[in-house]
């Protein structure tokens, strides 16, 4: 069985937040006042989450990414882990996580069965990473990012490029990879939610043409050919690797350039909602509908079913469509 939109979409990859809770507030996934936080009853349970995944794999879904907030403040991450690990049809599960708590769980996130690690880290210069998080400890997460390298996770930077903050580094990211087995992916600023007039600050095209030929160019300036690099399971970025390099580089630019026509990803937030789509405000509650498997496909079909076509995160304010809304949460509470 597939799950599939009205465009034929085929969705077999959902992203869980476990939690809307943070370590960080970064400057482009929470407001400097921070949010008033679910309390413990309204985020969805261990055996929820793992009911949930249990259901979505009945449902053809395989591949499971456990992200916040940040994942790694729920005690029961590894519960969560080993039991989705456990279910028949999921094939790959993954954890998106800002690394600060990385050096006590890596041993135990590998022994729970995780296989994939996103570690988010923007900038090598403390002073930089401190500014971006809103207070985060640079060298946290450098051991969290040692400490996981111990273990044969696939592990990839996340790295959000903010014009004007983190621009300058792209080399440096690059080198990084050369000299380590990770994958550099280097992410367009998306103006969501609250955030989602705050186009300006995603816009490349202005001084760079684009985020692709600024890497391009920063990758051209080291001297070493790099080419086009083919691996499943990368959804929409785009990969490279420079030669002889231990690892690899990625561009994902879901504003200048969306992958929207091949979106194969659902969405559950914290609180039980699902999201057919990260931009747009529709979502449904499904939390009554976990342990009733008719109930809950009912309701999977129905989001899938006003599933858009795609975001709007391009356009000006002026070229919007005025009669759909961009989602009310903050990335922080959707998972990204
Ligand atoms: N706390 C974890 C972390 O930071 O990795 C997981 C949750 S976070 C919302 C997931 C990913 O979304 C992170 O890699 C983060 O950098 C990215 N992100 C957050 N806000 C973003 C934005 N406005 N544009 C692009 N990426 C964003
Ligand atoms: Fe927290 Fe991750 Fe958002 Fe930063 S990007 S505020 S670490 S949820």
């Amino acid at each position: 069985m597939f799950l599939r939109d009205k465009l034929n979409r085929v969705h077999d990859y959902v992203r869980i937040s476990v939690t809307d809770k943070c370590s960080l507030r970064c400057v482009y996934c929470m407001p400097e006042e921070g949010l008033d936080f679910f309390d413990d009853k309204t985020l969805l349970s261990t055996e929820e989450i793992i009911q949930l995944a249990r259901n979505f794999a009945r449902l053809g879904v395989t591949k499971i990414r456990l992200t916040g907030g940040e994942p790694l403040m729920r005690r029961d991450i590894c519960a969560i882990i080993a039991g989705i690990s456990a279910i028949d049809g999921i094939e790959d599960i993954a954890l998106t996580t800002n690394g600060l708590a990385l050096a006590r769980n890596a041993e135990a996130l590998w022994q729970a069965g995780l296989k994939r690690l996103n570690i988010s880290l923007d900038t090598f210069d403390a002073t930089k990473y401190r500014e971006i998080t809103r207070g985060g400890a640079l060298s946290e997460v450098l051991r969290g990012i040692e400490a996981a390298s111990q273990f044969p996770f696939v592990i990839k930077l996340n790295v959000v490029v903010i014009k004007g903050q983190n621009d300058t580094e792209i080399a440096d990211f690059l080198k990084y990879s050369i000299e380590n087995p990770v994958n550099v992916r280097f992410i367009e600023f998306m103006p969501i939610g609250h955030d989602a007039s705050s186009r300006d600050k995603t816009m490349w095209q202005n001084a760079y043409q684009s985020l692709e030929s600024l890497v391009f160019e920063e990758a051209n300036k080291l001297a070493r050919a790099f080419s086009p690099l083919d691996f499943s399971g990368n959804g929409p970025s785009e990969n490279y690797k420079i030669v002889g390099a231990k690892g690899s580089f990625g561009l994902i630019h879901p504003v200048s350039c969306n992958f929207c026509a091949s979106c194969n990803r659902l969405r559950v937030t914290a609180d039980g909602a699902i999201k057919a789509c990260l931009y747009w405000n529709d979502e449904e509650n499904i939390r009554a509908s976990i342990f009733d498997f008719d109930a809950f496909s009912e309701k999977i079909e129905h989001a899938l079913s006003g599933k858009p076509e795609n975001h709007e995160m391009a356009l000006t304010e002026n070229e919007k469509n005025s009669y759909q809304l961009p989602t009310w949460r903050h990335m922080s509470q959707i998972g990204g």
